[in-house]
Parts: C-alpha cells; sequence; structure tokens
C-alpha cells in the first residue's frame, strides 16, 4: 500500500511508525513552518502542494492509495484541500485527530470560536498568557491595553500587540513548570486552542489550580469527506 500522511503532529509520526512496521510504502508531507520539525520514519516531503488541485495531481503522479489527514486540527485549509483531492482522484480519506480537551470539573473555560473572538476576551485582563502558536498572532494585535506574554516555538513573524514578551519554548510542559510561569509573571488569564493531546495539557490543569480562567477556542468544523479517527491504530483499523 503506498500511504501519504498529510503530517506535523505527533500522531502522524506515531502512524508513520506503525505503518512503515507493516511494511507499507509511507510518504509524510510536512508545511515546513517550524524551522527545525521533528521527523517522521519512512519518506519525507517537505512544502504545499499548491491548494486542492495540485495536491490532487500530486496523489495521481505518485500512486497514492490512501490518504491520512493527520494533521493539527487548526490547520483547516490543508484538510480541505485533503477532502477536495480525495473526491476528485476517489482516494479513501482518514482524518487522524486527536480527542478534543473537555472541560474539567474547577475549571473555568470562556470558550469562542475564532481568534477575533479571544481577543475580544482577552481585553477584559491586564495580563495574558498567549499560546496559540505563531500563525494568528496578529488577531490580538489592537490589544492596545493588556500585556501578553507570548509563547512559541519559533519567533513571530506577524503584527503583534504593543505590550509583550515572548518566550520560544517547545514543551511538553509540567504542571508545577506551568503554575510558576503563571505566578511569576502575573497571569490572569490564558489563551488556547482545544488542540487536545497530553503534550501542553498541563496549562489546563495549572490554571485550574491557580484559579484562572481559560479563554479556549474551539476547533473548525471537519471537512464531510473522510473517516474520523483519533489514533494511530484506529487510523489503521479504518483502512478499507
Ligand atoms: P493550514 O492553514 O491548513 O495550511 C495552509 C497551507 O499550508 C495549506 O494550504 C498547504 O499549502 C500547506 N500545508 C499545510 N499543512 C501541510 C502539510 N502537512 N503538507 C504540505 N503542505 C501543507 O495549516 P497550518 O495551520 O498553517 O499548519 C501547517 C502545518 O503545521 C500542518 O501540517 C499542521 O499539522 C502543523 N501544525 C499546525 C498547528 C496549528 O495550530 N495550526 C499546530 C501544530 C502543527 P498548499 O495549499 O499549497 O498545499
Amino acid at each position: 500500500m503506498r500511504a501519504l500522511i498529510l503530517g506535523g503532529t505527533r500522531e502522524a509520526r506515531d502512524l508513520a511508525a506503525l505503518l512503515v512496521g507493516r511494511g507499507d510504502y509511507v510518504i509524510s508531507s510536512l508545511a515546513g513552518r517550524v524551522k527545525d520539525p521533528a521527523l517522521p520514519v519512512g519518506e519525507v516531503r517537505i512544502g504545499g502542494f499548491g491548494g486542492p488541485e495540485g495536491l490532487t495531481e500530486w496523489i495521481r503522479e505518485h500512486s497514492i492509495d490512501v490518504l491520512f489527514d493527520a494533521t493539527h486540527p487548526f490547520a483547516e485549509k490543508i484538510s480541505q484541500s485533503a477532502a477536495t483531492a480525495c473526491a476528485t482522484t476517489g482516494t479513501p480519506l482518514i482524518h487522524l485527530h486527536r480527542p478534543a480537551w473537555e472541560k474539567q470539573p474547577g475549571e473555568t473555560w470562556i470558550e469562542v470560536s475564532s481568534m477575533d473572538e479571544a481577543a475580544a476576551e482577552s481585553a477584559r485582563f491586564s495580563t495574558v498568557l498567549l499560546t496559540i502558536g505563531r500563525q494568528k498572532l496578529a488577531h490580538f494585535a489592537g490589544c492596545d491595553s493588556t500585556r501578553f506574554l507570548i509563547r512559541c516555538v519559533d519567533p513571530p513573524e506577524v503584527a503583534l500587540p504593543p505590550q509583550h514578551d515572548i518566550l520560544l519554548s517547545r514543551g511538553p510542559f509540567t504542571i508545577d513548570g506551568e503554575k510558576d510561569l503563571i505566578h511569576s509573571n502575573g497571569i490572569e488569564a490564558l489563551v488556547t486552542k482545544n488542540s487536545g493531546g497530553d503534550l501542553t495539557h498541563a496549562k489546563l490543569e495549572a490554571a485550574r489550580d491557580l484559579h484562572i480562567p481559560v479563554i479556549i477556542v474551539q476547533r473548525p468544523p471537519l471537512p464531510a469527506e473522510g473517516t474520523l479517527v483519533h489514533t494511530a491504530a484506529d487510523a489503521i483499523a479504518a483502512l478499507p
């Protein structure tokens, strides 16, 4: 079987390892955003395809039998491209997205559906920890009266709010480490996407223990095309 994995996540690397272990031909695709990405086993290609048409062409040229969309749940465009390209080529599509976080007892969530809404909610606080990656930070650029501690993996290259400090860090993070960060910076609220998974969950537990609210951006909808699974093993079980 020749599989294309749209990756950039731990789940995608887990899936590549399982498929290679079964003897399948696997090529993983990365967008090329992160300077020093963790690489999966098997072949890797890097860079965009040129929209759904480019991906359609690529699938045909490389005789791909199955496409796994194992991208981050907030990587909306590439999931849509995958749906369109698979519908056009008749290629089976499996979306592997880790489960969303669910609100736990003691947590205070302010649920929003866009970065603009998250920015509007942030403006109610003086000091906010912003943990949304670096691509969407410009949505917060107009928040003049809030100081942001921005934590991301690589340096941001977009417009930023006037009062900010940058903390470059990749995680995983511990609950005690997150509590120290929140406490020592006088953080009153944190902003996160509902990414799900264990690697960055500690901030939610730290916020709960310190009684600070979490402004949480809910996931964009998945395209109708394809089967949704939550683990690499389930992705293999879902193969046609
Ligand atoms: P996006 O908005 O859905 O994608 C923007 C464009 O980047 C796509 O149209 C596509 O270009 C290209 N692209 C995205 N993922 C690709 C992949 N795996 N392989 C080849 N091209 C890809 O995605 P994003 O939010 O910028 O995320 C980019 C990558 O970072 C994703 O692969 C995702 O898994 C990873 N990531 C994202 C987040 C997040 O919070 N968004 C967090 C962690 C990791 P073309 O249209 O030219 O094909």
